[in-house]
């Protein structure tokens, strides 16, 4: 399975790890609601069709990116970056060989 970092371009599945589910919002840290961190913590949904993702391109560019990839076929509809990364401009990215 490829997947297509919005830095690098196409990479296999191999150089990316999972990082959990993105559907769920996570309590207040300063909370001490246990209810909510329970749900938080234990409560999953297993979805049929589209769900969002958290990945990392961990043996690639390193940025945190999220996908909606579907659970019935592994189709991935949308990657992005999950924060806007200045390094990961394409701009900014130097020529191996280059002048710094
Ligand atoms: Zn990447």
């Amino acid at each position: 399975m490829l997947i297509t970092c919005p830095y690098c371009g196409p990479r296999d599945l191999a150089e990316f790890t999972y990082q959990g589910d993105a559907n769920r919002a996570r309590p207040d840290p300063a909370s001490t609601d246990q209810a909510a961190w329970n749900v938080y913590t234990y409560d999953r949904v297993n979805t049929l069709g589209d769900h969002a993702e958290y990945w990392q391109h961990s043996g690639g560019c390193r940025a945190h990116l999220k996908m909606v990839r579907s659970t019935l076929t592994h189709a991935i509809s949308s990657v992005e970056f999950v924060r806007p990364h200045p390094g990961h401009k394409p701009s900014s990215r130097r020529k191996p060989g280059a002048a710094p």
